[in-house]
């Protein structure tokens, strides 16, 4: 009996995987159910480039990958077959399929569409790699410390959507009748009397391109492209200096004859300045940065410099608090600079951010300002006058005496006091 049901529970288990062979296609895409159509296309961008079989050359595991990859999103990015896909699975897609619904494109196909160049990489099969494209990115320091998914919008030329790239509103492309497709033409030239010169030529007719459009896609005008914003998400980890150059492979501007340059975003620092809501209005904002460091100027009236007893609470960059104050008696001078140890910026190295310990974090360094005061009450004044002739008679030293320097005229003495 026992035997039976360790049996019976083993076939379970060996059943277990058939029932599901075929991949989910969220999963495929690293999704779940709620994802958006945007997040449908930057998960197939993202992962179509990483498993493309030209990156992965004799990978089987990946060139499986890339196919099932493109199946996932033909199905997932049109409603309609999404929606068939979210209530009946792979079965009721197969029915739908069966009874004439979209077949599935070739998958290079769908690469191209998405970065031009005929579904493949620059290195491979003689595709010409389009030019690279440069965005400065401003951002404040509190983005540098505590990173942060930074969404921007750049304008870029983009493979026309409604035609595929082909420029034609019926999909129809013919080959030019007077250049016959090769987008030149020759032309005879004659210098004198049966002497010809031949002179290569664009065909006028095509525009060079060797092909016309009957019908131009009412989009794009025929020309297979357009320029518009596109929305780019850059993940700036803690820590990331400025001028660094994030690589976005293949996301420049697209054109059905080329693969997409790459999009180089480069990081810049943003000047200070005191931000509208709360989060913005810390002590950290003005803070300057120096590589792993981070530095800070308090100010400090006459009395707290030379008597102590002060505190003060300074609101880092992310809003936690650092603690400044000196107990009575303790003198801070005038200039002097206050090293607080892991209060930094945290460092980044290519990849990954360092475990946050005190010798892996950069310091933050506080400058002392010491104030004094431009008027004093007259009885105040007098007071400390009062003071200071008391104690200067009582201990007051010759300075330029004690350290052994030859003695200066008595007008130039100076006191401690
Ligand atoms: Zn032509
Ligand atoms: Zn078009």
């Amino acid at each position: 009996m026992l035997l039976y049901r360790i049996f019976a529970a083993l076939s379970l288990l060996l059943l277990l995987p058939l029932s599901l062979c075929a991949e989910d296609y969220y999963k495929i895409l690293g999704l779940d159910k709620s994802a958006s159509e945007r997040d449908i296309k930057k998960a197939y961008r993202t992962l179509s480039k990483k498993y493309h079989p030209d990156k992965n050359p004799g990978d089987e595991t990946a060139q499986k990958r890339f196919v099932e990859i493109a199946e996932a999103y033909e199905t997932l990015s049109v409603s309609s077959t999404r929606k068939i896909y979210d209530q009946y699975g792979h079965e009721g897609l197969k029915e739908h399929q069966q009874g004439g619904g979209p077949r599935a494109h070739d998958p290079f196909d769908l690469f191209s569409r998405f970065f031009g160049g005929g579904g493949h990489f620059g290195h491979a099969g003689g595709h010409r790699k389009g030019p690279d494209m440069e965005v400065r990115l401003d951002l404040p320091l509190r983005d540098f410390y505590t990173g942060k998914e930074v969404e921007f919008s750049i304008d870029k030329q983009q493979i026309c959507e409604t035609c595929e790239g082909s420029g034609s509103a019926d999909g129809k492309v013919e080959t030019c009748d007077k250049c016959g497709g090769r987008g030149v033409i020759i032309q005879k030239h004659m210098l004198a009397p049966g002497m010809f010169q031949q002179v290569q030529m664009h065909c006028d007719k095509c525009g060079g391109k060797g092909k016309t459009i009957k019908k131009p896609c009412s989009v794009c005008h025929g020309h297979r492209v357009v320029r518009k914003p596109v929305q780019v998400s850059a993940t700036v980890e803690p820590g990331m200096d400025k001028g660094t150059r994030m690589v976005f492979e293949n996301e420049a501007d697209e054109s059905p004859d080329w693969v997409a340059g790459d999009l180089i975003v480069i990081l810049g620092e943003k000047e200070p300045e005191l931000g509208a809501n709360d989060e913005e209005r810390t002590d950290g904002t003005f803070f300057r940065r120096k590589g792993k460091d981070l530095f800070w100027k308090e100010v400090l009236s006459l009395r707290e410099a030379w008597m102590g007893e002060w505190s003060r609470n300074i609101t880092h960059l992310d809003g936690h608090v650092v603690q400044l104050g000196r107990k009575r008696g303790q003198v801070v001078q005038p200039k002097s600079v206050e090293t607080v140890k892991g209060e930094g910026m945290p460092i980044y190295h290519d990849g990954h951010t360092e475990e946050e310990t005190d010798d892996d974090v950069g310091s933050l360094y506080v400058e002392y300002t010491v104030v004094l005061p431009d008027q004093m009450e007259s009885g105040m004044e007098k007071d400390f006058h009062a003071l200071w002739e008391k104690w200067r008679k009582k201990n007051g030293v010759d300075l330029g005496k004690d350290s052994g320097r030859p003695i200066p005229p008595p007008a130039q003495a100076k006191d401690e006091l």
